[in-house]
């Protein structure tokens, strides 16, 4: 691995995002300095480099959205847009001098372990190949945009483009514009870009709820005492993350009751900001509240309000050569199409052919469902770390917390392999399977499988995205490295 120092025990990372910087400063910190980081992109940040659409932040507080072992006091407000997230990250791979492992522009497109060397084989889009005796697999789970298959849309002649891939070069000024899609992407968007264009179509399939947001900046003052008080800082991260896991269980149990708290609050929010009770109507969710992802935004249902603004919810019947006809037969005519339609694939997939011992292939292995042993290990893909894998996404808190928790386990998992010259660990089939039982029986009692649909699910309705449970259970559980749980080579 000619990018990381000479070493007998070369580790790969995939992907610089979060995951990948977290797990290399965990690393680092653990005294391992033979890893290299593969990244497809020209620069470091994942998500957070690709989302640069106006509105972009996360619906998460910067508090609790940074890594706990790299936090910061100088967060501009509650609620960073994604260019202070995209900073943070530069920030933290430079402190931590991580960029002299990285290999920019070096896309994985195969890996192939071999069973006598307790190695993986990595080759590239450019046919190099890698060998490593751990691989820790940080690809992330919405990355590749996903392009609606609306009919037309090829024939369209205007400008078009997804969320995820903003066309900065393009002016929406006094354009005509239509929004596809109302997801979590959607929301941020769509008020950004009300004021300024001359029309707004915003096509709606389904309804989302939506809370509201209480975002603020934060002041120069607060800033210093957080700064020189990091326990405060500390205090507030924790007491962010607490009042989520109290509140989980509205967001993530079916029950009815429950789920009530919250569509009345979402109600009450709309109710505010929307006075047109037919609009409202046409607002309202028809499915049970934490079905899909709770949207936060204190501007989204409120742009409805603007006399330039449109609801569409008549399904796309065609998009023509200048705009989009409807079911019902209307004809919008537009200038741009901008695509809030999500992204492909997700936690539970196959980023590459993956073929581990025996010959097994991942995307086989994966046929009925993605499972792994606590969303990072899979019975047969020996020292092979997946961070953010099945299972092991949260639908009401921060997703770092998550992460953080499989980064502690897998740099353990790496302690042991190096320190005691194995050859490899592979996740015991039975415990992967009873693992996986509890938690698909848990899963009927969650709220994602009451009946909606979204990208939690799999084509055949199961959910192998999402953890069913609190978020500090699932760190308890992740975090230790427990080697009776694995298959030990020397
Ligand atoms: P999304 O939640 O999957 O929403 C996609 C939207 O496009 C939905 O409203 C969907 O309608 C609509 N759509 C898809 N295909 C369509 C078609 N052919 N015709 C009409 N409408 C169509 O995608 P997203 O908004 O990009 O968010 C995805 C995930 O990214 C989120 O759940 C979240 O995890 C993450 N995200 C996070 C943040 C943040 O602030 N942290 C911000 C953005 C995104 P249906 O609902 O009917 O399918």
């Amino acid at each position: 691995m000619s990018a990381a120092s000479p070493t007998d025990f070369p580790i790969a990372i995939i992907g610089a995002g979060f995951a990948g910087i977290g797990t290399a400063i965990q690393l680092k910190k653990a005294g391992i300095d033979s890893f290299t980081i593969f990244e497809r992109a020209g620069e470091v940040g994942g998500t957070w480099r690709d989302n640069t659409y106006p509105g972009a932040a996360c619906d998460v507080p910067s508090h609790a959205y940074s890594l706990s072992f790299e936090q910061i006091p100088t967060w501009s407000r509650r609620f960073a847009p994604s260019g202070e997230i995209q900073d943070y990250l530069r920030g933290i791979t430079d402190k931590w001098k991580l960029r002299k492992h990285m290999r920019m522009k070096t896309e994985i497109v195969d890996a192939r372990f071999d069973e006598a060397a307790g190695s993986w084989t990595l080759t590239t889009g450019e046919d190099e190949t890698f060998t490593a005796r751990v691989v820790v697999s940080c690809v992330g789970g919405l990355v590749d945009p996903a392009l609606p298959d609306i009919k037309g849309m090829q024939s369209y002649s205007g400008e078009l483009f997804h969320t995820a891939r903003w066309n900065h070069d393009y002016d929406l000024a006094g354009r005509r514009v239509a929004v596809i899609g109302t997801g979590a992407s959607a929301v941020q968007v769509v008020p950004e870009v009300a004021g300024e264009v001359e029309r707004l179509d915003v096509y709606q399939r389904t309804a989302s709820w939506v809370m509201p947001k209480r975002d603020k900046v934060y002041s120069e003052g607060y800033k210093r005492l957080l700064a020189r008080f990091p326990a405060l800082l500390r205090a507030s991260r924790s007491s962010k993350y607490w009042l989520t896991e109290l509140l989980g269980p509205i967001i993530f149990l079916d029950n009815k009751r429950l789920a009530k708290i919250g569509e009345r609050g979402s109600l009450a929010h709309l109710k505010h900001q929307v006075k047109d009770p037919e609009l409202r109507e046409k607002l309202t969710p028809s499915f049970q509240y934490g079905c899909k992802r709770i949207l936060i935004s204190d501007e989204y249902w409120a742009a409805f309000e603007r006399p330039n603004v449109d609801l569409v919810t008549d399904p796309i019947e065609e998009i023509k050569s200048n705009g989009i006809e409807t079911r019902d037969g209307s004809f919008r005519e537009v200038d741009a199409i901008i695509l809030a339609t999500g992204f492909a694939l997700g936690l539970a997939s196959v980023p590459f052919p993956i073929t581990g011992k025996g010959g097994r292939r991942l995307e086989d292995t994966w046929k009925d469902g993605a499972v792994a042993y606590k969303g990072m290990n899979v019975a047969g893909f020996p020292n092979w770390f997946i961070l953010m894998g099945p299972n092991t996404g949260p639908g009401h808190t921060s997703v770092l917390v998550y992460t953080e928790a499989q980064i502690a386990h897998t740099v353990a998992a790496i302690k042991k392999i190096e320190n005691e010259g194995l050859r490899y660990v592979d996740v015991r089939q039975e415990v992967q399977d009873r693992y996986n039982e509890r938690l698909q029986g848990r899963m009927k009692h969650m709220v994602w499988s009451s009946g909606c649909n979204s990208w939690y699910l799999s084509a055949d309705g199961s959910n192998h995205s999402l953890y069913p449970g609190f978020a500090a259970e699932y760190v308890l559980r992740a975090r230790p490295f427990r080697v009776r749980d694995y298959e030990v080579v020397a």
